[in-house]
Formats: structure tokens, sequence, C-alpha cells
């Protein structure tokens, strides 16, 4: 049996700024906002889509920005580490299990 699936998730990346919302018609805290898909086969993920937004703190209205130029700025990539490479941890336990095997066996 395959076991995959898709899921979401999302960061608060801290305020970025104190500007006017066109929404809320005030001076509001504009936070940095990250949200993302991911697939996942077995415990292996991988990030399908991201998406980043700056937006009104109160209304959680804003804009979408450029996700290259974003994470640019960022200078780190806000994806939990195991979210994004997981799939290495697998691929490094199938190595260690394949040696462990070979060294239990290979006395023999
Ligand atoms: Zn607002």
């Amino acid at each position: 049996m395959i076991i995959w699936g898709t899921g979401a998730g999302g960061a608060d990346l801290g305020q970025q700024s104190v500007q006017e919302c066109p929404v809320c018609e005030k001076d509001r805290p504009f936070n940095l906002l990250l949200r993302y898909r991911y697939a996942h086969l077995y415990y292996l993920r991988w990030v399908t889509k991201r998406q980043y937004f700056l937006a009104c703190e109160i209304c959680q209205r804003g804009a979408e920005l450029n996700v290259p130029e974003t994470e640019k700025a960022l200078g780190k990539d806000p994806v939990p580490f195991m979210t994004r490479n997981g799939w290495m941890f697998l691929l490094g336990a199938i190595v260690v299990a394949v040696l462990t095997f070979a060294a239990l066996t290979g006395g023999r």
C-alpha cells in the first residue's frame, strides 16, 4: 500500500512595516505571511507551492509577493527543514539500514 497525500502549512514572518490599509482605512501593521502546500509519499515531503503575502494584521488583506524576490530579501527559507528535506532523511535511513545489514551478515 502506498501512503501519500498533501498538506499545507504557513508561517507569520513578522511585521514588516506600518502603512495605510486600504480596507481598514487606517495605519496598520503589515506582516509578511507565508503559505505553502506540500505533497508527501510515506514520510517524504516536498513543497509543491509557496506564496508570500504582505497582509494587514487586522483584516488579513494584502498583496501577494513575488516569491524569488521575497526569499532573496529573507536570506533564508522559512519552510520547516523536515518538510523541505524529509526525503533526504529517508534516503539516509535506507543507506544506514543497508550498511548495518551488510555489516551484520558480512562476517559469516
Ligand atoms: Zn486592514
